[in-house]
């Protein structure tokens, strides 16, 4: 039984030296397909660390699903509940980024958005059974609002993201968030406050906490990330290591993935370690390109990690 628990694409990447325009045909020079979904790279640096865990979500019944399945499983991932659905195609995000970097993206949430309570029925086993379930906003709300209650009311600690952020989240996904993790810009979008640095962030946090999160953490980028709790409710700065960033996407949801980690397999190391740690991870994963290509395996991190 998972260890880890998660809630739920494929990233479908074209480079072209300009956007094209309305109506206009432009020749790209390289295409690549990717995974993603965050629930999905969390899952995956939660797994590459040691963790036991499975995937609870849907996609289509279509390549891209069964590749997405694939890859879960080489990730030696639990996809005994990862549905296939007929009735909508596997979640996608496709890109279009030209030299500059600029982007254009569509997502289509697809089958991400039929995972149902009947779904998870048929995973309570697995959800109540966890050391700690992490969810995302990337199924529809009342799912994750419905899985967070399953796992809380099993004392599963719950692990939120917040993400996309939505400025009028439902008040229970605070209350039902053992720790709510969530960047700067998402931090923005929930509370209103400008957050730009551990200062903003501190302020942030208490304002998130007061909605009833047991612990807060907001991540910083390269200034690692600022936390407080119920139980220590004055902000605290945990600061990274500087490194050579090559590639910061998906950087959040490695760090999100190695705090499932923790929490799950070393619940006895106080918040602040669990953090120094999950930043740690993180700063390795931005020192390679990609996302989930970005992210460590225990057996190529320093033995202190573990
Ligand atoms: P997101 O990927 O959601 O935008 P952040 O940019 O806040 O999230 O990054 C998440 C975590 O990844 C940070 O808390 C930090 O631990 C690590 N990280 C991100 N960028 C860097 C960087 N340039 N150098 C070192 N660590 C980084």
């Amino acid at each position: 039984h998972g260890h880890c628990m998660h809630i739920r694409h494929r990233l479908i990447c074209s480079l072209t030296s300009r956007l094209p325009k309305t109506g206009e045909t432009i020749h790209g020079h390289k295409f690549f397909i990717g995974f993603g979904g965050k629930g999905a790279n969390q899952c995956v640096q939660a797994a590459r660390l040691g963790a036991k865990a499975a995937m609870v979500c849907k996609v289509g019944n279509d390549s891209f699903g069964n590749n997405y399945i694939e890859n879960l499983k080489q990730n030696h991932i639990s996809t005994e509940f990862t549905y296939q659905t007929r009735d909508a195609a596997t979640g996608t995000a496709s890109i279009i980024v030209n030299n500059e970097g600029q982007n254009i993206i569509v997502i289509v949430a697809g089958a991400n958005l039929l995972l149902n309570t009947e779904d998870l029925k048929k995973a309570a086993h697995v959800i109540s059974r966890a050391k700690v379930m992490i969810c995302q906003l990337e199924i529809s709300p009342a799912a994750s609002l419905e899985a967070l209650t399953m796992a809380r009311s099993s004392g599963v600690k719950t692990l939120f993201n917040p993400a996309p952020a939505i400025a009028d989240l439902d008040p229970r996904f605070y209350t039902l968030s053992t720790v709510f993790c969530c960047n700067e810009s998402e931090a923005e979008i929930l509370t209103g406050h400008a957050v730009n640095d551990p200062t903003t962030a501190g302020t942030a946090a208490l304002v998130l906490l007061e909605r009833g999160c047991q612990v807060v953490v907001i991540t910083l980028g390269a200034s690692g990330c600022v936390t407080l709790s119920q139980a220590e409710p004055v902000p605290k700065h945990i600061p990274t290591e500087a490194v050579k960033a090559v590639d910061t996407t998906g950087a959040g949801d490695s760090f999100v993935g190695a705090l499932a980690f923790y929490l799950a397999y070393y619940p006895s190391l106080s918040l602040e370690e669990m953090l120094k740690r999950s930043n740690s991870i993180a700063a390795v994963s931005v020192q390679a390109t990609g996302t989930q290509s970005s992210y460590p395996y225990k057996k190529d991190l320093p033995l202190a990690l573990f």
